[in-house]
């Protein structure tokens, strides 16, 4: 199996190691960070929220008891007097009066802590202020400050008839923020006037503003609505303190409103969660809305300053599992040495052994106790065996490249000598092809191979005759009954011997001695034909000299007497019979000694045309003696030998013949008869018959009465 990587086996079990420990332990160290940091989230947030619930508490408590003093105030009979008093004062001297000092007011703004206190008429007349500031005597209905907090808590208080507190806006008579809490004055249940005070920024802020327990970033931030809708910062911000106090301001109603938590207080939710402060730094912070005052209050603080912890914990962590895995590494290398290095020396040596060096392991290399020590010996045995093997081996080898050389060295020779036997055969071949007449052919008798000798006697070229039918050959003269024995004899799987008369491509003829003998396929059944043949052409032809007549062409008298055994025999096997017809030239001698013995020659030659017309294939006619002629008539009785008989008698005596005119015969005509013993019976009646028509007159038939 080929691996993706290719190591050092050291470096394998470091990897393995690796794998196996070191990323299970990193993987549980950063499960540990992820949880120590939402833990802290969490905790963070609860704190956060407690902080705030505790400042928003303590400050609606500071301003409810504003609210409670206040209305105390309003209903002591000195403020009705004081009211009073001040009214008709302004009615009388309007603005120029002096401001009026009042011990009374004036302690109670110093023991509680107000910025300033007023007297409003119903008119909306400042009659009194502790401070005396510019606002004195100012007419809130439609004087410079009729847009201002103080304005809108009296017109709230004037009208509602109850404590109304205005949230914070700037205020220009004291160049600040402020915040104001009126209330109405009633005399006998009827509206006389309004008490309001100015609530001190310092006193305010001095509550809410400690940052003891929020760690360096923590910060408290309150946010108001203005008329317009724009956030504004109520209280200084611990960073950027001027920045937030005159320039930050964001739209309440834009997509901010999620993911800033002034915003999210201010539309009234209370919760707590991660965000990013006006800085765009990431903090944790706890948000919740303040009805007293109608501001929303943010606790906040830095997520990097709360995540301190935790990148401490982490850290000590990571170094305690560095140094762990420092010393796991070491621990694994040294073992690993301890173990790979004898391994090493081992593969060396093995390696060494398959280039076929043998060496041993030394006590000096590998000196150890346990399996590896037991590997070395082991090998150092294997090696010494193995040497000895090799040793054998090689000798084994030495013999048997011997053995190889001196049988490589007979094959040669036994080579040679198969090659002059080769070249032998070749030349016996070659003589063979030349001069044997062979064929094969397939089962169907189509030729498929034809030896030169065969071409040579046939006239025809090999491509002529293969894929030819075998009957190509055949010539038309010859008798179809051969083949059709030749072909039952030996598709019935035997041998046929025979002598066949073929015809050349030129139309000529010759005679071969034929062999045809089936071929076999290795199942056994034929699968062809092949035949080899002898040239006896010559013979057939001396065969024929031996039985012709030389004048006229046809059998002699021998091939006769061979005629009359073949069917003496046949008529005794078969109880057939045959008839004869013989017969002579009426006064031939007078020819030959008129016209001479070559003329006389011309008519026997002219009489055996006539004679050859007239009979039948199967007739076998023959010159017996000199002008006398015997046809042998196969399977004919005598009263049909003599209608031939007849026949003939007439075509001659019609016939002239050139020279000597008209000629006749006489025809003695026999039948066999089955007692006869032989042919010499039948000729002999057929001659007496003869006899008896040459001498009744000639020119006549005379069939034999026996
Ligand atoms: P007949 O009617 O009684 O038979 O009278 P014929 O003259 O024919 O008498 P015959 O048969 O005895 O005579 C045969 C003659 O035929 C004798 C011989 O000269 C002649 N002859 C026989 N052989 C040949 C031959 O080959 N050529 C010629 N030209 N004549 C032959
Ligand atoms: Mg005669
Ligand atoms: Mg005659």
């Amino acid at each position: 199996m080929s691996k993706w990587y290719s190591l050092h086996i050291k470096n394998e079990i470091l990897l393995w190691f690796f794998i196996v420990a070191i990323l299970p332990l990193l993987f549980i160290s950063t499960l540990y960070f992820y949880n120590l940091q939402s833990d802290f989230e969490e905790s963070t947030k609860k704190y956060l929220t407690q902080v705030l619930n505790e400042k928003v508490e303590s400050t609606n408590n500071y301003v409810e008891s504003l609210q409670y003093q206040v209305e105390t105030l309003s209903m002591l009979p000195k403020t009705r007097e004081y009211l009073h008093e001040y009214e008709s004062a302004f009615k009388e001297n309007k603005r120029n009066n002096t401001p009026i000092s009042n011990p009374f007011f004036e302690q109670m703004l110093e023991k509680s802590g107000y910025y300033d206190m007023f007297l409003i008429d119903l008119d909306g007349n400042i009659l009194y202020s502790v401070k005396h500031e510019s606002d004195l005597y100012e007419n809130l209905l439609n004087g410079p400050l009729n847009e201002s907090g103080l304005a809108w808590a009296f017109k709230k208080s004037k009208f509602l008839l109850d404590t109304e507190i205005a949230t914070f806006s700037y205020y220009t008579p004291s160049k600040r923020k402020a915040s104001f809490i009126s209330t109405p004055i009633f005399k006998e249940k009827k509206l006389i006037g309004v008490l309001a005070i100015q609530i001190s920024e310092e006193k305010l802020f001095s509550m809410i503003l400690n940052y003891d327990g929020l760690g360096e970033t923590g910060e408290i931030v309150a946010g108001y609505l203005d008329k317009d809708k724009n956030i504004l910062a109520a209280i200084p911000l611990r960073f950027k303190h001027d920045a937030f106090s005159n320039d930050f301001v964001l739209q309440a109603n834009n997509a901010l409103q999620r993911t800033v938590p002034v915003a999210n207080a201010i539309l009234g939710n209370f919760g707590a969660g991660t965000a990013q402060d006006y800085r765009n730094v990431p903090i944790i912070a706890a948000w919740k809305y303040m009805p007293s005052l109608r501001w929303g209050m943010v606790v906040k603080m830095d997520y990097a300053e709360i995540m301190q912890p935790v990148y401490k914990r982490v850290l000590i962590n990571m170094l305690i599992l560095f140094f762990v895995i420092l010393f796991i590494t070491i621990a694994i290398i040294v073992v690993t040495k301890h173990i790979i290095d004898p391994i090493e020396i081992l593969i060396s040596r093995v390696r060494n052994l398959s280039q076929g060096k043998n060496e041993i392991v030394s006590h000096e290399e590998i000196d150890l106790d346990n399996e590896i020590g037991t590997l070395a010996k082991s090998f150092n045995v294997m090696s010494k065996s193995l040497h000895d093997s090799q040793e054998v081996i090689r000798n084994y080898a030495t013999e048997l490249e011997q053995k190889v050389e001196s049988r490589t060295q007979e094959l040669q020779m036994s080579k040679n000598e198969l090659e002059e036997i080769n070249i032998k055969m070749q030349k016996h071949l070659g003589v063979v092809d030349k001069y044997v007449i062979t064929s094969a052919t397939d089962k169907d008798g189509v030729i498929t191979d034809v030896s030169e000798a065969l071409c040579r006697i046939s006239g025809y070229t090999k491509p002529e005759l293969i894929g030819k039918k075998h009957s190509i050959l055949k010539h038309p003269d010859f008798d179809n009954s051969v083949y059709d024995n030749l072909w039952k004899t030996i598709t019935t799987g035997n041998n046929w011997y025979g002598e066949i008369k073929n015809q050349k491509k030129d139309g000529s003829f010759y005679w071969v001695d034929v062999i045809v003998t089936p071929t076999l396929d290795k199942n056994g059944t034929i699968d062809g034909f092949s035949s080899i043949r002898q040239d006896i052409t010559d013979k057939k032809r001396v065969e024929e000299l031996s039985v012709t007549d030389q004048l006229t062409k046809i059998y002699n008298r021998l091939h006769l007497e061979n005629s009359f055994k073949k069917e003496v025999n046949r008529a005794k096997r078969y109880s057939t019979l045959f008839s004869v017809i013989l017969l002579d030239i009426d006064h031939f001698k007078l020819v030959n000694d008129t016209y001479g013995h070559d003329i006389g020659d011309t008519v026997l030659v002219e009489m055996v045309t006539i004679l050859k017309q007239n009979i039948r294939i199967t007739d076998i006619l023959g010159r017996w003696g000199g002008e006398e002629f015997l046809i042998i008539l196969p399977e004919t009785n005598a009263p049909q030998a003599k209608l031939l008989a007849e026949k003939l008698r007439e075509e001659i005596a019609n016939h002239f013949f050139r020279v000597v005119g008209e000629k006749t015969c006489s025809f003695g005509v026999s039948e066999f008869n089955l007692q006869d013993e032989d042919s010499k019976e039948v000729v002999k009646r057929a001659d007496n018959a003869l006899y008896e028509a040459k001498k009744s007159g000639r020119n006549r038939v005379v069939v034999s009465k026996e």
